[in-house]
């Protein structure tokens, strides 16, 4: 490799051991990405987590072109351009019933931490300003931004960056081994909502704003939530006026086989925040829907005062929102917000199939998620799961590792060939791995 490499300081990577080694893609269509070198690789992970609908689709590459040359930029605050508009009303017609406010950001983190900004101002500007306190949940993960960090769960993401936000407490995870190879929502665990109660008890519900979980863990190892676990965490949130918030990041625009998983597993949270699949992942671009009521809370006072004192110079950026609208059209064209649901029972008999394979010690799945967790390394942590995705990468499929876990998550045009050629590279890989 002729390049130089020496300046990129990567994101979440091994850096020396990555540029001494380096995995590079230069092209990317449909299905597969191509190296450099013209080999072509299969791709089992959406990109991360975000081309849903495959790459370089004509809608979306045409409407951003155009956008370049029509549009460059224009000022979000006190100005404002027509497509902004139209993607958010386009938006809330997909949405969840009921959430049809939309902010706009440019990344998960900063969906995330406007949402959580959001909950705090809205219960002050209702005159209960007590309520300060967020409560997220052991292996979350909600970006990298402070507020993300400190809601999240995950300590690697946490231990290097002192405090924190202050005034953060936990719920427990959801994972238990009870529910091991369960297939779609594991049977055991809707109990563990009642942790909520508890740190109600602890703290007292007039200190709380807010509740964040994903409702499909993906950063920590695909975790489901247990059959009726959502619907006890909205129960508890409406009994002590605590607002719920879901980090659709990674779940929505059809990742679940539903537009978002709060209509998949039919709980309406009152913030849901997104990114990646909104545009396709071809522009940086994320978004916080709002119910309306949380919304027209802060339409009061004087009416040339600004309500919510928070917005970013992309938010809302042109080329965004002309992807955006592209990639709504190819979701739409092609049914692609609900096609995750037909192909979910193809792609979880072939994950489920790789039960008894060397190390293999659970499968979880959901819509077009997979995960299959290996037994680690004695000491060494993750290192079995890389091995697997290096095998895999040098035989031409792409996966995606978290821990211990191989986290698949394919754009929704997969065919049948293509899960069985992911799936039969995997099954070869851990065979060679014994
Ligand atoms: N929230 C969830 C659930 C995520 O999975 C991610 C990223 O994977 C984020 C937030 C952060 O998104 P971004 O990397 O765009 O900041």
């Amino acid at each position: 490799m002729s390049q130089d490499l020496d300046a990129y300081w990567m994101p979440f990577t091994a850096n020396r051991q990555f540029k001494k080694s380096p995995r590079l893609v230069a092209k990317a269509d449909g299905m597969h990405f191509w190296t450099p070198e013209g080999r072509e690789v299969l791709d089992g992970i959406a990109g991360l987590w975000c081309v849903n609908a495959g790459h370089n689709r004509p809608k979306i590459v045409e409407a951003i072109q155009r956008q370049a040359a029509e549009l460059d930029f224009a000022p979000p605050f006190n100005m404002a351009h027509p497509k902004a508009f139209e993607l958010a009303a386009r938006l809330a017609a997909i949405a969840p019933a009921g959430l049809d406010k939309v902010f706009y950001t440019n990344s998960g983190s900063e969906s995330v931490d406007t949402a959580l900004k959001i909950a705090l101002a809205y219960h002050r500007v209702r005159g209960e300003g007590s309520r300060t306190r967020l409560i997220g949940r052991e292996r979350g993960y909600h970006g990298v931004n402070f507020g993300g960090i400190s809601v999240g769960g995950m300590v690697a993401n946490r231990k290097m960056f002192g405090h924190l936000l202050a005034g953060v407490d936990h719920l427990r995870h959801t994972h238990d081994p009870r529910n091991a190879y369960s297939v779609g929502q594991p049977a055991h665990g809707a109990e563990l909502a009642d942790d909520l109660e508890r740190l109600v008890a602890l703290h007292d519900a007039s200190t709380i704003a807010a509740v964040i979980v994903e409702p499909v863990a993906g950063s920590t190892g695909v975790l489901l939530p247990p059959v009726g676990y959502l619907q006890r965490l909205r129960e508890i949130c409406d009994r002590h006026g605590i607002l719920l918030i879901f980090d659709e990041v990674i779940t929505g625009f059809g990742r679940t086989g539903a537009p978002f998983a709060a209509q998949r597993f039919g709980v309406t949270p009152d913030l849901m925040t997104v990114a990646k699949g909104l545009t396709n992942g071809c522009v940086p671009m994320g978004a916080v829907f709002a119910k309306r009521a949380i919304h027209d809370t802060f339409m009061q006072g004087p009416e040339h005062l600004i309500e919510f004192f928070h917005g970013y110079t992309y938010s809302g950026h042109p080329l965004a929102c002309a992807a955006a609208l592209g990639t709504l059209d190819t979701y739409a064209d092609e049914g692609l917000l609900t096609r995750g649901a037909e192909m979910e029972g193809y792609f979880a008999e072939a994950l489920h199939g790789l039960k008894g394979l060397p190390h293999v010690i659970d499968i979880r799945n959901v819509g077009l998620v997979g995960g299959i967790e290996l037994q680690p390394l004695e000491g060494q942590p993750s290192q079995r799961a890389f091995r697997i995705f290096l095998d895999c990468w040098e035989r031409g499929v792409l996966i995606r590792t978290t821990g211990d876990t191989i986290a698949l998550s394919p754009p929704l045009i997969i065919g049948r060939a293509h899960i069985d050629r992911i799936v039969g590279t995997i099954a070869d890989a851990l065979r060679r791995h014994a």
